[in-house]
């Protein structure tokens, strides 16, 4: 009976939301999240299978889990991700299936993860110019991730959204042009204040280029953004639209606007690990009970007593902050 419990912690949060790592491995290296070089990526026999995600997901849907973010790592370069989503989206009780990508593969893989049920595509890319966004991965790829978003616009995604890590210093040449892109394309621009989520342990917080400032910018050299009306209220993004109807942006504001308390996620690394936050120092080992003895309802009370553990909020902003180990393309953003 306790299994039909939904997933609610100490301080009330409802939890619906699993974000899917696939992998720790990526193509490119964005500064932000990845070491330049001598990454270490877990061995392959450490992944968990699609048969295992998709036990893990049967067993979570009946505890209230109905929306699948699937990330990584750069989540389609593990093989064959399509038959992942078909899988996913054939389980009762999920409502919707998104991906997080950096939109490298997007063109050549666009089509068969539609056919195969998926959606919703965020695409990360956080400059409008090859040179700046090389600035920011460490890699060439701009004209393919182009070329992905249009593939996701051709093949029937809708919404497409772009998420750009807003970084001071390096974005602030990039406010207006994404504006002109959202008003010209129908993709919707996502700025993300860039986290403490880095392999270098670089991040400051005089490096983050916050949200007031972006809308500001745009409101004073395109024209006023308006909040839009209907905003969900467990979405990290504030969403605006221009103020004649064409464009919206969207704010993920974490660090000067931390939304800890309306979070609904729970994530499960590539290799197994539960986690009850971005930021949190602890983890739970459902691989070993996935691929051991662990019954369902084992697996089950395992989420449970993690989400019961979670905590208030992420505490960036105060001098108790601890950096977790795992930087974000180990943990699956
Ligand atoms: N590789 C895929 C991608 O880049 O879209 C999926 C994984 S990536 C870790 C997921 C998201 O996290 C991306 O939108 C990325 O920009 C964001 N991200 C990574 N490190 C971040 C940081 N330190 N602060 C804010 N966002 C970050
Ligand atoms: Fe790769 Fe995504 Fe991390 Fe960039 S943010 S290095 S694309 S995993």
């Amino acid at each position: 009976m306790s299994e039909l419990l939904p997933l609610i912690d100490s301080f009330g949060r409802l939890h619906n939301n699993l974000r899917i790592s696939v992998t720790d491995r990526c193509n490119i290296r964005c500064f932000y999240c990845m070491p330049a070089e001598n990454v270490e990526f877990m061995d392959k026999q450490e992944l968990l299978t699609f048969e295992e995600i998709e036990r893990f997901v049967r067993v979570v849907v009946p505890l209230g889990i109905n929306k699948l973010r699937l990330t990584g790592g750069e989540p389609l370069v593990r093989r064959d991700l399509d038959q992942l989503v078909s899988r996913l989206a054939a389980i009762p009780g999920i409502e919707d299936i998104g991906l997080t990508t950096n939109g490298i593969l997007l063109a050549e893989q666009a089509e068969a993860l539609h056919a195969a049920g998926l959606r919703r595509i965020n695409v990360s890319l956080d400059a409008l110019t090859p040179g700046k966004f090389k600035q920011f991965t460490r890699r060439d790829g701009f004209e393919k991730v182009i070329e992905g978003i249009k593939a996701a616009q051709r093949v029937g995604f809708d919404p497409v959204k772009v998420n750009a890590v807003s970084v001071r210093g390096l974005t602030e040449e990039e406010i207006v042009p994404f504006g002109d892109f959202a008003r010209n394309t129908g993709v919707e621009v996502r700025f993300i204040e860039y986290m403490p989520l880095d392999a270098d342990n670089a991040w400051e917080r005089e490096k983050v280029l916050f949200a007031h400032e972006i809308i500001e910018r745009l409101s004073a050299e395109i024209m006023p953004l308006i909040p839009e009306g209907n905003q969900e209220p467990h979405a990290p993004a504030t969403d605006f639209v221009f103020e004649d109807g064409i464009g919206r942006i969207g704010f993920i504001a974490s660090i000067s606007q931390p939304f800890c308390m309306s979070c609904n996620r729970i994530r499960i690394t590539a290799d197994g690990k539960l986690r009850n936050c971005l930021f949190s120092l602890e983890e739970t080992d459902l691989r070993l009970l996935l691929r051991r003895t662990g019954s369902d309802a084992e697996i089950a009370a395992a989420v449970r007593a993690s989400v019961a553990a979670k905590k208030e909020g992420h505490e960036i902003n105060t001098a108790r902050f601890i950096q977790p180990e795992r930087p974000m393309y180990s943990i699956g953003g």
